[in-house]
């Protein structure tokens, strides 16, 4: 008994935020509730359609289903979204990447694969920080694409219509491609559907009709299957929102700190370094504020497990 309750209380915030994550995967993605208790929850739409930060993914205003498919959409649509910018920019300076860590939908599924059994393992710290700018090389790529989309509408309508015609699809929704999200929501239940629905006649051939449509398929599984052994694949290395708030991360008023005078120091402990998912070096990071270079999403795994009480939140 006693060992139960040390476990609870050594995982408190671990088992809030799950309750937190899975109950934010139902309401963002309540089209699950609406496939269960077969009912029509449509007219809540329009709650989350004048912000995009819990988006259903089968909204249709923003051709995905958050803050950065919105934003990308807005430039490609020669507009530029500064009502969603400041939103977004407050929303990081107030909360800083919690949403990674406690309402994302994929963060959630990528902590349950990687709760799966298998043993979590790391990259070499070399290897991790080559790959991390790899989520930054994607958000270039798209912006040299899509603003130039952006600006020639109102400059260029010729060259627009044609360069539109040219990004196919990719014009009208900037960030699916990139984006787990995008996939495993909207693109892999129409694929699915396809599918299914035409058994009889064609199997399989949906999946093969395309040159693209099977390598985001097999892309997408690898990444899957990644996040079993490497927690936050997707987070850590691809993510175009984490590519973003990762960077404002360090303005923002929430961060972690670590009391020097209870730390006991790696050579002695380190456990919180060995727990994060995310691969921070914590004990490398400055005591009073930090945010591993903004890639702490405020987990709180390391504070569960400190032995020594060391680590904590911050306002301010
Ligand atoms: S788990 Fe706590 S005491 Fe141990 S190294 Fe990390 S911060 Fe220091
Ligand atoms: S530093 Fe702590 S709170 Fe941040 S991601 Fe790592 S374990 Fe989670």
């Amino acid at each position: 008994m006693s060992r139960i309750k040390s476990s609870i209380s050594n995982n408190k915030t671990s088992i809030f935020r799950r309750f937190i994550q899975l109950t934010f995967f139902v309401v963002i993605n309540y089209v699950i509730i609406e496939w269960i208790f077969s009912i029509n929850l449509k007219s809540f739409e329009v709650f989350v359609k004048a912000l995009p930060v819990l988006n259903s993914p089968r909204n249709p205003l923003s051709k995905g289903a958050g803050f950065v498919e919105y934003i990308f959409y807005s430039i490609a649509k020669g507009e530029f979204p500064f009502f969603i910018i400041a939103l977004f920019l407050l929303f990081i300076l107030f909360t800083n990447r919690f949403f990674c860590g406690w309402i994302c939908p994929i963060g959630t599924i990528q902590d349950g694969l990687s709760a799966l059994g298998a043993k979590n393992k790391t990259f070499k710290k070399e290897t991790h920080d080559s790959l991390l700018k790899f989520k930054y090389f994607l958000i270039v790529l798209l912006l040299i694409i899509i603003v130039p989309l952006g600006v020639t509408k109102t400059t260029d309508i010729a060259f627009h219509n044609d360069y539109k015609e040219n990004l196919g699809s990719w014009a009208e929704q900037p960030v699916g491609f990139f984006s787990l999200s995008e996939y495993i929501f909207v693109f892999f239940p129409n694929l699915m559907t396809e599918i299914f629905e035409n058994w009889e006649e064609t199997a399989l051939e949906p999946l093969f009709s395309d040159f693209w449509v099977f390598f985001f398929f097999l892309f997408y599984l690898i990444v899957i299957t990644l996040a079993i052994f490497y927690p936050r694949f997707y987070c850590k290395y691809m993510c175009p929102f984490g590519a973003i708030a990762a960077r404002l991360s360090r303005y923002s008023f929430l961060k972690l700190t670590r009391s020097p005078v209870r730390c006991v120091g790696r050579a002695e402990c380190g456990i919180c370094e060995r727990v994060c998912p995310k691969q921070i070096r914590i004990l490398d990071e400055p005591y009073e504020f930090f945010t591993g270079n903004g890639e702490c999403n405020l987990c709180g795994k390391c504070i569960d497990k400190c032995p020594y009480n060391a680590i904590s939140i911050r306002f301010g």
